[in-house]
């Protein structure tokens, strides 16, 4: 048993590497009885939106998928990720970061097997009260970070293996006030009784960060299982720019609901080409063992008419 999750941020239409994940998430979970919650990630308001969650929700009921309980929306729960904020800041396992978007790009670690993409220099980790003071006299907004101490975690991922990750000084609190992603997916994750997360391989490397604050959050641990990526006709992540990849524009070609759902089974080896299953098939057929879940090169015949 190992309850599961689908936690999109409502910014736009699922494509089918989302609706992939979702499905993959869906079946783990269902094969061992387990519950499956839906949550929308919409701690960024510029981009997040009403329409698209619904969008969201329609779709992956189209496709058959259905979830325990209410959607959670991440923005109806600050309190909570403040709350673990400040238990971190009163252990003083935090610092302000004044650096710019662009001052964290020029100064950003050298690519590295064992660090994300991004990963924080640590320029504003040494800062003195006095130099502290002096910025916040600029009215320059402070984020907050994390003092990971470059700790080194390992976890053993379903299908990944063993993987290895140096923390960074992940944000915890983004210099708009809002909660940081790392934080609050950790934070929700313990909160709605998730014990597998399932989700795309491009987190992979955020996953230690994650692992690091539920620790210092003193949190259940997490089993983990990162999925491949749908890859377009160029090699790259599937994209809208390489035609019809969401439901809707599926539809607009004739593609119908149950035939996305029977393309998405063939991608995991649970369908045959050109066999129409429902999910209670792909359910009774799937096996964790040997279920095809590295990256899978969509045939762009798929995507036009
Ligand atoms: N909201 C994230 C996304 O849509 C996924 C987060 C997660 O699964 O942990 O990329």
């Amino acid at each position: 048993m190992a309850n599961g999750r689908f936690a999109p941020s409502p910014t736009g239409e699922l494509h089918l590497g989302n609706l992939r994940t979702a499905l993959l998430a869906w079946l783990l979970a269902r094969s061992s009885a387990s519950q499956f919650v839906l949550r929308m990630e919409d701690l960024d308001p510029a981009t997040s939106s009403v329409v698209h969650r619904r969008g969201q929700e329609r779709d992956l009921a189209a496709i058959g998928l259905d979830w325990d309980g209410p959607v959670v929306q991440q923005s109806d729960r600050l309190p909570l990720y403040n709350a673990a904020i400040r238990r971190l800041m009163a252990r003083g396992l935090t610092y302000p970061c004044f650096c710019t978007r662009r001052e964290i790009a020029e100064a950003a670690q050298a690519p590295h097997e064992h660090l994300p993409e991004g990963a924080y220099a640590g320029t504003c980790r040494g800062l003195t009260a006095t130099q502290v003071s002096e910025r916040e006299g600029t009215g320059r907004p402070a984020a907050l970070r994390l003092r990971a101490d470059e700790a080194q975690i390992s976890f053993v991922d379903r299908w990944c293996g063993e993987v290895t990750g140096v923390v960074d000084d992940v944000v915890l609190r983004r210099n708009d006030d809002m909660p940081a992603y790392n934080l609050a997916v950790v934070v929700d994750d313990a909160d709605q009784g998730v014990e597998e997360v399932v989700r795309a391989d491009d987190l992979l490397l955020s996953t230690p960060r994650q692992i690091l604050i539920g620790r210092l959050l003193g949190l259940p641990a997490m089993s983990y299982a990162h999925i491949g990526m749908v890859l377009g006709p160029t090699g790259k992540r599937l994209a809208k720019r390489d035609g019809a990849v969401t439901l809707a524009d599926l539809g607009a070609v004739g593609r119908s609901a149950s035939w996305v759902l029977s393309l998405l089974g063939q991608s995991l080896g649970l369908a045959a080409a050109n066999e129409l299953v429902d999910t209670a098939t792909l359910l009774r057929r799937f096996d964790p063992l040997s279920v095809r879940h590295g990256p899978w090169t969509i045939d762009p015949v798929y995507l036009r008419g």
